[in-house]
């Protein structure tokens, strides 16, 4: 029997909510804005409205969902489903989500952390397939990390376990926004890409320059990436920087779990050609030998789908 699922993606820009059917399809979604729904009240009053429309449309009952997923940035008691704290949006402090849903809709709900649910949607639906153990990565402005064994989501003994962004792989580098200095999200995140391409502007790096100025002065990575594809040196060094970091955690991460599979997604995954062959090169001189032997390393699938399909996946793990 054909079954739906809801999945919510909460980003610090908007939130996304799909019907997702068993297959991985997402049959419907919508988007919410983060601005107008991003405290605890709005929101759950906005899934609410949400998911009426999207059944309504899809011509199906809140009955026949199996349940409601929460993938949201920050601390999460997944066990209670409360969000402890956010990243990115203010105003949430110890909310009890899963059950203010539940009162909403009348459904099961499972909330967890984006990157491990993107992890796990990518386990279920997406470049992880088949894989006994996953390490999943999310690049963007922050560096999420997740941990799927056997299927399922490793939470370690607090359900913080997957924390692969606070990895410190530069000792006294740059400060990170956990307090610490030189983890990997300090690293590789979008502050630090922007912070070496500006450095790269002021020394006369061209075309960045040039296309930098086009913008407006409004650098982003993808203006790195597209300055480093037109051939300049020195955003070209930008991103096999990016990839020697990756490829120093990523050894370090080979080593200690043997993985058979790491799936690399977010936004940042868009100028892969530029960072992998420098990823791949570290990892192979850094990882031991039979773990490295057994590990691949591919590019995320679901792509702006990852968040609501992990979202959708989490609800089949926990709920069946
Ligand atoms: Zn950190």
């Amino acid at each position: 029997m054909q079954r739906w699922t809801i999945g919510v993606d909460f980003g610090g820009t908007n939130v996304k909510v799909g019907l997702v059917a068993d297959s991985g399809r997402v049959v419907r979604s919508q988007v919410l804005s983060s601005k107008v729904f991003g405290r605890p009240g709005p929101f759950v009053e906005g899934i609410g409205r949400a998911v009426t429309a999207l059944t309504q449309a899809g011509g199906i009952r809140i009955s026949q969902l199996r349940g409601i997923g929460v993938g949201a940035p920050g601390a999460i008691d997944c066990v209670h489903g409360i969000v402890l704290a956010t990243t990115n949006v203010p105003g949430w402090h110890r909310v009890p989500l899963a059950r203010l849903l539940e009162r909403r809709l009348g459904r099961p709900c499972v909330v967890d952390n984006d990157a491990n649910l993107a992890t796990l949607g990518e386990w279920r639906f997406g470049a992880g397939r088949g894989s006994r153990v996953l390490v999943g990565l999310t690049l963007g402005t922050g560096v999420g990390g997740g941990l799927v064994c056997n299927g399922r989501l490793f939470r370690g003994v607090s359900g913080s376990a997957g924390e692969i962004g606070h990895m410190v792989i530069h000792p006294g580098g740059r400060r990170c926004g956990c307090g610490a200095r030189g983890c990997l999200e300090a690293e590789v995140g979008t502050a630090a890409i922007l912070s070496m391409g500006r450095r790269a502007i002021r020394r006369g790096a061209e075309p960045l320059k040039t296309l930098a100025r086009s913008a407006h002065g409004n650098l982003t990575p993808a203006i790195i990436a597209q300055a480093a594809r037109a051939g300049d040196t020195a955003a070209r060094q930008i991103w096999v920087q990016i990839g020697q970091w990756l490829g120093l955690a990523l050894a370090s991460l080979v080593n200690v779990l043997n993985p058979d599979r790491i799936v690399i997604g977010g936004g940042i995954a868009n100028a892969w050609p530029l960072f992998s062959p420098a990823l791949n090169h570290t990892l192979d001189a850094h990882a031991m030998g039979i773990p490295k032997r057994a590990v691949r390393v591919l590019r995320a699938r679901l792509g702006d789908h990852a968040g609501v399909l992990g979202a959708a996946a989490i609800v089949r793990q926990e709920l069946g």
